[in-house]
């Protein structure tokens, strides 16, 4: 073994293989861990897909190493490429959106043509009179080139409808190359140019890290997407109760002074009874939205139940009674309803769910003498 060998020989592409079915086995298990986790239509495509690239490259190594190489080999490993090509992007197309029958028409459609030019393989030796690698390098030239149609198709039309699209497309753009490397290798130089047969054998095994980092960015995405879902509340994206008391009971267990507002929208029975549950919805939005704008520099806003909502502040600089005004004010101002606010100061020895009360308590007494005001915690 020699330098030589390590870069461009037989040896060169068979650990160029070796590597690339490791990503793709660690590829595999992500995405079927998906699958039995979801369920999803998606991630089986993914996983089928991911099969057939390891298959793909098992036979490329088996081929390799046996030292098989007829026209018939070279016919199927170029087929399994093609179609795993179609597969991979079809299932990245999935991890991102829901298939209906008009992208499966696209996808399968491709495959056929595929299929169709691959036909051109097999009417080749009859019409042609060459020396037997001219032959097969004439029988192949229609797929290989329709490698490259695939690779704008996907290029263009997938990226719109995923994430990560720069990642996407630099991944099909180093395909691109990998394709063009390989033909100008094999039909210009016999395989055997040096400066080709290196990058032959490097960029591919970028091509599948760049897809396994794409693989894996969407699994932490969903999985944070899974946790943002936890911890809030669906309609109006505040922290949910559960949420909001946890991160109360640990300012409280540190003895930080942090205030708690408490509001009720005022009259939204009425509202709801009147103008509908629809226009409630859209209502109880609007004030979250401003919960959400007032504690983003000072605390955190969470949904206590229907219609009440609390903000933490914990910025101790924060002039609370001028705060709980505004709040207040910007409701009367920009919504259709007003609301009755309480808020409390933690002092040591108060427990969370105290704390809490004490807000709700003094809300309670806003709402009892007039409502659409504010009333600090006395005892
Ligand atoms: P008060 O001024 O005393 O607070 O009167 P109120 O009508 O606001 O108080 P009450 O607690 O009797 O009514 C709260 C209503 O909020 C009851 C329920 O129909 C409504 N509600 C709770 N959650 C939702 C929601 O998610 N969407 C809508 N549209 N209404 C909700
Ligand atoms: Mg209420
Ligand atoms: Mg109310």
């Amino acid at each position: 073994m020699n330098v030589v060998d390590l870069l461009f020989g037989d040896l060169a592409s068979l650990l160029s293989n070796a590597i690339i079915v490791v990503i793709v086995a660690l590829m595999f298990v992500i995405s079927l861990r998906l699958f039995l986790d979801r369920r999803k239509k998606g991630y089986m495509s993914m996983t089928i897909s991911l099969v057939i690239v390891g298959i793909h490259y098992l036979l490329q190594l088996y081929l390799t190493l046996s030292g098989i190489d007829t026209s018939l080999t070279a016919y199927m490993l170029l087929m399994l490429k093609i179609i795993s090509f179609i597969l991979i992007n079809m299932g990245i197309y999935q991890l991102y959106n829901r298939t209906n029958r008009k992208q499966y028409i696209f996808f399968y459609g491709l495959m056929i043509m595929g299929i169709v030019v691959s036909i051109l393989h097999f009417s080749v030796p009859n019409m042609y009179n060459g020396t037997h690698e001219q032959v097969r390098l004439l029988q192949d030239i229609g797929l290989e080139l329709y490698v490259f149609v695939l690779i704008f198709l996907c290029f263009y039309t997938i990226p719109p409808y995923i994430g990560q699209q720069v990642k996407y497309q630099m991944a099909l753009t180093v395909y691109f190359f990998i394709q063009s490397v390989h033909l100008v290798n094999a039909y210009m130089y016999g395989n055997v140019q040096p400066l080709l047969s290196i990058a032959a054998n490097v960029l591919p095994i970028i091509y599948y890290f760049l897809l396994f980092m794409l693989l894996f960015e969407r699994v932490v995405e969903l999985m944070q997407a899974i946790y943002n879902s936890s911890i809030t509340d669906g309609l109006t994206r505040l922290y949910n109760r559960k949420f909001f008391y946890n991160r109360v009971a640990q300012y409280v267990g540190r003895h930080l002074p942090v205030y708690i507002l408490f509001s009720d929208i005022d009259n939204f029975k009425k509202l709801n009874d009147t103008q509908g549950h629809q226009m409630g919805d859209d209502v109880l939005k609007q004030v979250a939205l401003i919960m959400k704008e007032e504690a983003e520099e000072c605390g955190i806003a969470g949904r206590y139940g229907g219609e009440e909502m609390v903000v933490m502040v914990t910025d101790p600089s924060v002039k609370m009674d001028a705060f709980a005004e505004r709040v207040r004010s910007r409701i009367e101002k920009e919504t259709i309803v007003t609301a009755s606010i309480g808020y409390s100061k933690y002092k040591n020895g108060l427990s969370a769910e105290e704390l809490i009360k004490q807000a709700d308590e003094a809300m309670y007494r806003a709402k009892t003498s007039g409502k659409n005001k504010v009333v600090k915690y006395a005892q």
